[in-house]
């Protein structure tokens, strides 16, 4: 397996469980994936900690405490440390090591992993825990490397304290780690200025701390937390509005936004009416209050215009949600360059150079994402049963069967791959269903005498199809996001992709188990 963030743990502890012999693979010099790499100030959850935790074991639960509803970064790897440590998992992975190529051979029905430090490894299942924001992007922009102060994208921010009293920083995007970044050092840095290409929609985290008689509440009720994450389409346990938008009135929506923008978490966003993510008119009425909102809480009413999106209404894209970001630009150590006014002409030894003048920073803060989802499977060079290579079969569209077989890529197990349903959702609950269809199916393999498995070509056309025809139902088809496969930052990722399954956790849970109980019908197997 490749991969030690939240999906290869739980993976790796349920082949572990069946006795299969099994090594997991991983860059960073520890577990944790996503919590063990993004380490900057702010780096937080946007799902509540009590429905993120794994949910296999009353024990962990048990034992476990959130400290806030919304738990900061080294809280979630201090978790992930715990739970790695309690089930004696450590000894099965393989840290510090960079997995370069996979190839399969047609002989055996085994693959031939590759590894940056030289040595390679053989396997017959293959199973990817690779994440989907794991491949950080830098911008394309002319002299990254000649500027003579500290730079670093925000994945690999220092992991030694940083002292940026006094320092003139620049942070570069405004993309939802941006937005926690900037908030959380805009009274901490001596200057800040921000680059924003494209302003994004944020809303209120409205974080706490968990009191005591919470914690005790949460605990005795974990098996209604989680089944209510089963029944939402997001695996959240904010699901939408029962009633339609057109029966209640604009008093009556008003107040409910009132409510949902005071609450914690994404409720304003996935708590809403279901119309507001699939429909003009209804997008347009929640938009303008999240707009007004702004405008409320920005003094300055150009910044205020500035900070607020014109090429996409509120929801259509992942919602990034944030603890005073728009009260830091109150503050007059912050400012706001609009790129869309004067762009970057080049980064040079001493800052930023626009179209305007040249901004000169002691630090360099690229906030600038992600190649997701497909990013960190382009970084391997997978070569297939007939020598086919994956990226050049996904150089369109990613094409696989539930986001987890595909054809020509036999025994490659795509966990969360793109197009799975877990890719959209409060991540450890979407994973869980990928991990344990998975592991059910080595079951299957094992029982039959099974050596070899992909998806039928007609069976993954189908699904892909599927897929993209969900997208029709949402705005978000429209979104130039990460969600949509755009990335200006990525060579040959300037164009929409069909990247996640749009249909619903329940929804895809019921494909999954359909395909187990008819004993994968549209897996080929020999
Ligand atoms: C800042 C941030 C905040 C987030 N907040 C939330 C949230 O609140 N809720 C939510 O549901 N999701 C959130 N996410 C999404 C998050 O990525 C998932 O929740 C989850 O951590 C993904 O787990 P994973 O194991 O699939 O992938 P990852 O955690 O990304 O782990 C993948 C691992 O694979 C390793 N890897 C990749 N390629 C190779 C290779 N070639 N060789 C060896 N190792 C390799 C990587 O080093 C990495 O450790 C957030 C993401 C980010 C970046």
């Amino acid at each position: 397996m490749i991969g030690a963030g939240v999906c290869g743990i739980y993976q790796l502890y349920r082949l572990l469980e069946l006795g299969i012999d099994v090594t997991v693979l991983e860059s960073g010099s520890g577990p944790g994936g996503t919590w063990f790499w993004n380490r900057y100030p702010g780096a937080r959850f946007d799902s509540e900690s009590w429905t993120y935790g794994y949910s296999f074991s009353k024990e962990l639960l048990e034992e476990w405490s959130w400290s806030e509803h919304f738990a900061a970064q080294p809280e979630t790897l201090r978790y992930l440390e715990h739970v790695v440590e309690r089930f004696d998992l450590a000894r099965h992975m393989q840290f510090d090591c960079t997995v370069e190529r996979a190839v399969f051979d047609d002989d055996s029905n085994t693959w031939t992993v590759s590894l940056f430090d030289g040595r390679s490894l053989t396997c017959r299942f293959l199973m990817t825990a690779i994440g989907l924001l794991s491949a950080p992007a830098l911008p394309r922009i002319e002299g990254v490397d000649s500027f003579q102060g500290e730079s670093f994208h925000t994945f690999y921010w220092p992991s030694e304290p940083l002292d940026l009293s006094d320092k003139r920083v620049a942070v570069v995007g405004t993309g939802a780690t941006a937005v926690q970044v900037i908030a959380e050092i805009a009274d901490k840095v001596g200057d800040l200025t921000v680059f924003q290409r494209h302003p994004n929609w944020c809303a209120p985290l409205n974080n706490s701390s968990i009191t005591d008689e919470e914690q005790e509440h949460i605990k005795a009720t974990y098996d209604e937390i989680f089944e209510k994450c089963a029944t939402t389409p997001g695996g959240f346990i904010h699901g939408p509005q029962q009633r339609p938008m057109a029966e209640t009135s604009p008093a009556e929506r008003r107040a409910l936004w009132e409510e949902l923008y005071a609450s914690p978490g994404f409720g304003i966003w996935l708590g809403n009416f279901r119309e507001t993510l699939m429909d003009e008119e209804a997008n347009a009425e929640i938009t303008e209050f999240i707009a007004d909102k702004i405008r409320q809480r920005v003094d300055d009413p150009l910044i205020a215009d500035k900070l607020i999106p014109k090429d996409h209404g509120f929801g259509s894209h992942r919602v990034p949600m944030e603890t005073n970001y728009y009260e830091a630009y109150n503050r007059p150590n912050v400012h706001l360059v609009d790129l869309l006014e004067t762009p970057i002409e080049r980064v040079t030894e001493k800052g930023i150079r626009t179209t305007a003048n040249e901004h000169e920073f002691d630090v360099i803060v690229y906030a600038t994402g992600f190649d997701a989802i497909t990013g960190a499977f382009n970084r391997i060079d997978f070569v297939g049963s007939d020598g086919q290579h994956l990226r050049d079969k996904w150089s369109g569209s990613p094409i696989t069967y539930l986001g987890m077989q595909i054809n020509g890529f036999p025994n490659l197990i795509t966990l969360a791959g793109p197009t799975a349903g877990s890719v959209s959702t409060n991540f450890p609950r979407g994973i869980e269903d990928a991990v344990n269809w998975a592991t059910g199916l080595l079951v299957h393999l094992r029982e039959h005498g099974i050596t070899r498995v992909e998806a039928d070509p007609a069976a993954e056309q189908a699904w892909t199809d599927h897929v993209r025809e969900m997208y029709g139902f949402l705005l978000l088809r429209k979104a130039k996001s990460w969600m949509t496969g755009y990335n200006a930052n990525v060579e040959g990722s300037e164009k929409t992709r069909y990247m996640i399954y749009t249909g619903g956790s329940p929804r895809y849970r019921k494909r999954l188990t359909e395909e187990a109980a008819a004993g994968y019908p549209n897996l080929i197997k020999s």
